[in-house]
């Protein structure tokens, strides 16, 4: 295996700077360097991208983000520890890794970004699911990132990319696909990670369409996506009770029958649903 940079390997990063791994902060490492050049390869073309990375521990990721080119990373690490390892890093490849420290639920990190930008991590996985949601429901569509590559456990990722009819499809597929191309580029085992999780990991990429696939109110959609999900077994006339007036009515408009349940309903049926309720 070809080293991707001069910097020390990841284990002896670890031993020099004593991170070991805490299960408060879902640290579960990734340490081999060419994993995780080809996780930073899904991304896409960074030359001319300043990519946002959450959560760079050790610096694995950073270091394929860098190796393979990324104009700038913008790093945001909770854990104190790992900020001498970072700055090593920041050293070897001058001007193109700021790093902050502090909680990615918290920092906003625009002000120190140029578009376009790409977002790329490997994240505890309640962490991720909360960011992924704020990052598709903006104020305003496009959002700040052309692009995000994100590491789930394969459930959450199963999620994300679900069609209908499975029964994995939920809020989470109908936000993310409404308004993204979703797909998993990789799956990872337990034994990539040190120390291994109990569970299975995915790479889900997603890159943002100029604008949703239907077109729907952003909070009427969602919120009649969260209902009619919140009891998937329902028929959606039950589910939906009193959402708006004349429900099997709206139902019906938007092609579906009020016997129906959420989990055989397409996307774009949820759009003209959205649409039905919104109408006065
Ligand atoms: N990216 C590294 C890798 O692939 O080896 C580390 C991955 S580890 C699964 C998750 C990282 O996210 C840890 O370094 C942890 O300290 C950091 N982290 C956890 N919660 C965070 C938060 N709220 N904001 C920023 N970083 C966080």
């Amino acid at each position: 295996m070809s080293a991707i940079d001069t910097l020390p390997p990841l284990r002896q990063v670890i031993a020099d700077h004593g991170l070991s791994a805490r299960k408060s902060l879902g640290q579960n490492f990734l340490l081999d360097l060419n994993l995780t050049a080809k996780i930073a390869r899904q991304a896409g073309d960074m030359t001319e991208c300043d990519v946002l990375e959450i959560g760079p521990g050790p610096g694995g990721l950073t270091r394929g983000l860098l190796a393979e080119g990324a104009r700038k990373v913008l790093a945001i690490e909770k854990d104190m520890r790992c900020m001498p390892a970072l700055a090593e890093i920041a050293t070897a490849y001058p001007d193109r890794l700021e790093v902050i420290n502090g909680d990615a639920l918290e920092v906003d990190p625009l002000a120190h970004l140029t578009p376009p930008i790409r977002v790329a991590a490997n994240l505890p996985y309640n962490v991720g699911t909360e960011l992924l949601v704020r990052w598709l429901t903006p104020k305003d569509w496009p959002p700040f990132w052309q692009s995000l590559t994100l590491m789930f456990q394969k459930e959450v990722a199963e999620r994300i990319v679900a069609k209908p009819g499975s029964k994995t499809y939920g809020r989470l597929a109908i936000l993310a696909q409404w308004r993204a191309d979703a797909k998993i580029v990789m799956h990872l085992p337990p034994g990539a990670f040190t120390p291994p999780p109990k569970v299975s990991s995915a790479v889900v990429h997603l890159n943002a369409l100029p604008e949703p696939r239907y077109p729907a109110d952003a909070k009427v959609l969602s919120h009649v996506v969260a209902k009619a999900f919140n009891q998937r077994r329902k028929m959606l006339r039950a589910s939906l009770k009193g959402v708006a007036p004349d429900m099997e009515d709206r139902l019906r408009a938007a092609g579906i029958e009020p016997t129906d349940r959420a989990e055989q309903i397409d996307l774009e049926r949820f759009c003209a649903l959205a649409r039905e309720v919104a109408r006065t």
